[in-house]
């Protein structure tokens, strides 16, 4: 039979010498390999007493943000759901009102906005494809959960506290989710 690659490689059928069938040159030679391994660096940490520093492109969890002001920079225009890959963005527009100007930054806003972390490659292609800086992929790990609904994420898990009305739980989500 032809063979397909060069890696295949053939079985020795010789019936096995003394020093075989005693193993233990074998058994040694298995031994000084476990124990040169001992004086390696461990390429494993105690997780999750030790942690590692994430790399300096570590995609995380979605924040929906807001401007100086307080207000969504969302305007709903969909262009991130478009560019999702795993179709994992849903939102719903709705039309400001009038004295809503201090809350929505634009005419438009998104009334529901929603991400499934089940479907999310973290492939941060949402904020590319997003003209307002209103999303971004943060350094904070998303959390795991027993419970698939759990892991449907409104606006109210995605978006940034107000800077204006709760200025210290902006400054702690800004110093963990590393605001741009
Ligand atoms: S990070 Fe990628 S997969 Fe996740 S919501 Fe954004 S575009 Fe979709
Ligand atoms: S997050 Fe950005 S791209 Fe997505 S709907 Fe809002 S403004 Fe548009």
């Amino acid at each position: 039979m032809q063979l397909l690659t060069q890696r295949s490689k053939p079985v020795s059928r010789k019936p096995m010498n003394l020093l075989e069938k005693i193993y233990l040159p074998a058994i040694l030679k298995g031994m000084t390999i476990t124990f040169s391994h001992m004086f390696h660096k461990k390429p494993t940490i105690r997780y999750p007493e030790e942690t590692r520093e994430f790399s300096p492109v570590f995609r995380g969890l979605h924040v929906l943000n807001r401007d100086e002001e307080g207000r969504e920079n969302c305007t709903a225009c969909g262009l991130c759901a478009v560019a999702c890959p795993a179709e994992a963005i849903t939102m719903e527009a709705a039309e400001r009102k009038e004295g809503e100007e201090h809350l929505y930054r634009e005419e438009k806003y998104a009334a529901r906005y929603e991400i499934n972390m089940l479907r999310c490659i973290f492939c941060g292609l949402c904020e590319d494809a997003c003209p307002k800086d209103a999303i971004y992929l943060s350094e904070t790990v998303a959390p795991a959960s027993f419970a698939r609904k759990e892991l449907i994420y409104g606006k109210k898990d995605l978006l940034i506290p107000n800077p204006v009305t709760e200025p210290e739980a902006y400054a702690q989500a800004k110093g963990q989710k590393q605001i741009k």
